[in-house]
């Protein structure tokens, strides 16, 4: 099995394999019959799925902008060839948005190096450099009030795109995250869940203390040390409606309404 999402992590196999012990758990998991067996399209590609559908009710508060976590520590994905090609089309204004050209000369590299790694992205040199330098993604940047925001998308919104448009160019899992997705070797099915005290065992990380997704641990003192706002209460709402834009972007609204039906015939909503 590997984690889905990752299948383009620039790392590979390392990161993208799920350990037999998670397998074994996962495959447990989902043989449970209270799930959605359905098919769903992601990019055009169809696939048998498995859907947790209770996780889709759970309340959840994408509160981005108020949160000083460090979401994006690391680039999780290639890029696919147009996203690569609108950035290096773009160079200054992205350079505007991450000053990552300003840094490649700044190490001693040319415009031109850059232009060839966002282009064929078989050698990372320069942006495992920035990365390690920066401790975060080469896409990302931080906003004066230091909360950092993606690159990618703020370019997209900078030409006036549409949140379709921001779907097509940044990654699929940064579009998602944090829900998982396991696949089978040959991604003949697909699972598919959210983080929660029963899926922790399973998912890429435990990464449940997240206070998008969890509302007690936005409460907790641990959370409130970094960001003693904390997050509004009203925000929270059941993730099928706080994902609504974004499920159906990628799923499609077939899959949106198949889920949003059973939380409503199950009484979650
Ligand atoms: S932890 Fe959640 S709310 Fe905070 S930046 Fe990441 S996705 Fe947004
Ligand atoms: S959302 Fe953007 S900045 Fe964050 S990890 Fe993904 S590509 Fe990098």
């Amino acid at each position: 099995m590997n984690y889905f999402l990752f299948l383009n992590h620039p790392k590979g196999e390392k990161v993208y394999k799920v350990s037999k012990k998670a397998e074994k758990i996962a495959r447990q998991y989902f043989s449970n019959e209270n799930m959605i067996h359905t098919k769903v399209k992601i990019n055009g590609k169809e696939y048998d799925a498995v859907i947790d559908w209770e996780v889709f009710g759970k309340y959840s508060n994408f509160d981005c902008f108020n949160c000083s976590n460090d979401c994006c520590a690391d680039s999780p994905s290639k890029l696919r060839k147009e996203t690569r090609e609108f950035l290096v089309d773009n160079l200054e204004d992205f350079n505007h948005i991450t000053k990552n050209l300003d840094i490649t000369y700044e190490l001693g590299y040319e415009e031109e190096d850059i232009k060839e790694e966002l282009l064929n992205q078989e050698t990372r040199e320069i942006i495992t450099d920035i990365e390690e330098q920066t401790e975060m993604c080469f896409y990302g940047y931080k906003r004066e009030d230091r909360i950092t925001l993606c690159g990618i998308h703020s370019l997209c919104l900078n030409k006036n795109m549409d949140y379709k448009e921001v779907c097509y160019y940044k990654p699929l899992v940064c579009l998602l995250w944090p829900l998982e997705i396991l696949s089978e070797d040959d991604n003949s099915k697909l699972y598919i869940t959210l983080p929660d005290d029963f899926t922790n065992s399973f998912t890429i990380e435990d990464y449940y203390e997240l206070p998008c997704i969890n509302e007690d641990f936005s409460k907790s003192m641990l959370f409130r040390k970094r960001n003693p706002k904390g997050f509004e209460e009203e925000g929270y709402r059941p993730f099928i409606e706080s994902y609504k834009d974004t499920l159906v972007n990628i799923f499609g609204e077939e899959f949106y309404d198949t889920v949003k039906n059973r939380l409503v015939e199950e009484n979650y909503l």
